[in-house]
């Protein structure tokens, strides 16, 4: 196999290129990793570009004016996109979720759902297909997202106090904007809106409860997630995290809840519901409870990088592939070969490991891999 490793800062360059095996490898949707897991979810990255600057993401003092953003002829074309995806789903892909930097910001972005939404699972149904933003245009194109086959949505949603809001996006966005863009979405059919809140103590914790009774009745499901060590640029600190356990007795403590069944396998968040049956909430416990052993998400990078984890600090290229004139049956083996070597549990592995053989400041930003 030949391997391109280059020690730069920039770990969009730290690449494998993915090679076609000499045993082709048939897609019987029943594809497992080295740990038994199943392939069920892609997450497609489609920019690495945002309008916001959250600080646990893209801090303005790297993601300035002269950050090297990806060339538009480096991004994968909705067809190649399309293309991937097919195989994906040949190896039981069911969901689908577009994901950036901000998605909405990719021009024309409905006419990739639009082909997404034609592909059929092994089992001859559509894809589930959804999309994470935040919410800055989703009011614009609520609508034409729908139209174009995308189920569901989810809005980020660090708080509802403005002055939180707009200083924890960095470029002054009004809180009133995303909240009109969640009531566009549900109005158009995207619901359950889910709303993901990351959670910075010391920054936004005093938002926990009004987000909770904002959203309790109204059908939308508010997430907690933990503030993850993700990417090398956003100065993660242990004592910033606020474990979803505090986070789901502060809610109990004034609405109470009750513990609900996880809806899938592989879900990553664990599922509460108010005892009054107006509703539930989820918590994302990432950094304190790890979720590996039933992983069953594959990320694909705005240039065609393949990432077997969040966490992951080496991509494998699938461009050269989808560019060179492979067919689509060597495609889909190449990747099939991937995912059986897959061993990654970084979450499971985290508080065991010392600190100078963590990953460190290598890993791959949360903007460029999507969430
Ligand atoms: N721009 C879109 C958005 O914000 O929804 C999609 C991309 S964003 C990278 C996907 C999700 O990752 C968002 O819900 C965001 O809050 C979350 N996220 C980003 N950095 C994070 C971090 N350090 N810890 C936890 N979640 C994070
Ligand atoms: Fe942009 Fe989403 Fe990252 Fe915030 S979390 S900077 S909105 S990509
Ligand atoms: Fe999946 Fe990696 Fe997260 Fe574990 S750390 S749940 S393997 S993405």
């Amino acid at each position: 196999m030949s391997e391109r490793v280059i020690p730069l800062v920039d770990q969009r360059l730290t690449t494998r290129a993915a090679v076609v095996p000499t045993t082709p490898i048939d897609a019987t949707g029943l594809l497992g990793d080295a740990l038994g897991r199943p392939l069920r979810d892609l997450r497609i990255s489609v920019t690495d570009r945002c309008n916001f600057r959250c600080s646990y993401c893209m801090p303005k003092s790297i993601f300035d004016k002269d950050y090297p953003y990806l060339p538009h002829s480096a991004l994968l074309s909705f067809e190649e996109i399309t293309r991937i995806a097919r195989q994906f789903v040949a190896h039981g892909v069911q969901k689908i979720r577009l994901t950036g930097g901000e998605p909405l910001l990719r021009k024309n972005i409905e006419i990739l759902i639009e082909q997404l939404a034609a592909l059929r699972t092994t089992e001859g149904r559509p894809l589930d297909i959804t999309l994470t933003t935040n919410g800055s245009l989703l009011e614009r194109k609520a609508r034409d997202l729908k139209a174009a086959g995308l189920r569901r949505v989810t809005v980020s949603l660090d708080g509802l106090d403005d002055a939180v809001f707009r200083a924890m996006n960095d470029v002054d966005f009004p809180v009133a904007d995303v909240l009109r863009g969640i009531e566009a979405a549900r109005e158009a059919g995207l619901g359950p809106v889910k709303i993901n809140m990351v959670v910075k103590r010391g920054t936004n914790e005093h938002e926990i409860l009004p987000m909770a009774r904002h959203f309790k009745g109204t059908g939308a499901v508010l997430r907690f997630i933990e503030y993850m060590d993700v990417g090398a640029t956003n100065g993660w600190r242990m004592d910033e995290v606020m474990p979803s356990a505090e986070v789901v007795q502060l809610i109990h403590s004034e609405l109470p809840l009750v513990q609900l069944d996880p809806s899938a396998p592989g879900e990553t968040a664990e599922r509460w519901g108010y005892a009054d049956g107006s509703g539930e909430i989820g918590v994302i416990s990432s950094v304190t409870q790890a979720f590996c052993h039933d992983c069953n998400r594959a990320r694909l990078s705005t240039e065609g990088k393949l990432y077997l984890c969040l966490f992951a600090t080496q991509g494998h290229d699938l461009k050269p592939l989808v560019r060179g004139g492979t067919s689509d049956a060597e495609l889909a083996s190449a990747i099939a070969a991937i995912w059986q070597g897959r061993d990654d549990r970084y979450s499971e592995l985290r508080a065991s490991m010392p600190p100078d053989q963590s990953t460190g400041g290598r890993r791959i930003e949360m903007s460029y891999i999507g969430g």
